[in-house]
């Protein structure tokens, strides 16, 4: 009942040239992956060169960040309106890396959602513990301040386009993968917590498994109940190691 969503978050990786060249190969490869959304979320100033790239194809525009202010004096800094101008389907927000390099906090992560959702762009919020946090048995308790502090003010009737990437820290950009079990104990928790928090629309948000997922063990997490896609780091820069993802059930 929930579609699968795959989604290539390529960080501060490839220039114009070969994004034109992954998309170009990365079409024909999924062009029958139709019971599935494909996201793909290049740096800022590739979004609309991969978006003219992708017109046409199935293949969904997203962006790696955004502010929460409509417009103004913000050095540097890109509005939901303008993401929505340029095509951009989806946009992710608190990504680790964000919340640990630039000092995102929840409150922060909750008002850029709202601002997306305001534009009819589907934020993908991001959560996770960190290492440490795991083996200090603290994993629940982040998960749920994580997940609340950045969906406060999402309305029940709008939680159906939101997308939680459960991303744990120690396995991102590590080869470190959440067994399949760690994954979906996470997972059941926070489609739990969603549930809670939205009724019967808490069914219906996807819930993403982010750390470390390659083509070879895409296919035994995507067969676990609570998770309804992958975001993908690394292994999303080569079309042919993407599109393996895309096509987890064959
Ligand atoms: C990510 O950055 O969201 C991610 C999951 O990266 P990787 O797949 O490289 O671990």
């Amino acid at each position: 009942m929930r579609r699968p969503i795959l989604a290539a978050n390529w960080k501060m990786h490839k220039t114009k040239g070969e994004a034109r060249a992954f998309v170009e190969a990365f079409l024909p490869l999924v062009a029958d992956a139709d019971s599935v959304d494909i996201v793909l979320a290049p740096p800022f100033p590739l979004l609309d060169c991969v978006g003219q790239a992708l017109a046409g194809s199935a293949v969904a525009l997203a962006s790696q960040n955004v502010h929460p202010a409509e417009q103004g004096a913000f050095t540097g800094e890109v509005a939901a309106g303008m993401l929505a101008d340029l095509g951009c389907r989806y946009a992710i927000v608190g990504h680790s890396e964000r919340r640990a390099l630039f000092g995102e906090s929840d409150a922060f992560v909750a008002s850029k959602a709202t601002a997306l959702l305001a534009r009819d762009v589907l934020p993908i919020v991001c959560i996770g513990e960190t290492l440490e946090e795991r083996e200090s048995d603290r994993t629940f308790d982040v998960l749920r301040t994580q997940l609340d502090g950045s969906l406060i003010a999402v309305p029940a009737e709008r939680a159906a386009d939101v997308v939680v990437a459960y991303e744990p820290v120690w396995a991102i950009g590590t080869g470190r993968t959440a067994t399949p079990e760690i994954a979906q104990e996470a997972h059941a928790f926070v489609r739990a917590r969603l549930r809670e928090r939205f009724g019967e629309a808490g069914e219906r948000i996807r819930i993403q498994y982010g750390g470390s997922v390659k083509p070879e063990n895409v296919r035994v997490l995507m067969s676990q109940p609570d998770i309804d896609g992958a975001l993908v780091g690394g292994a999303s820069l080569e079309p042919e190691s993407f599109s393996k993802i895309v096509h987890f059930e064959v």
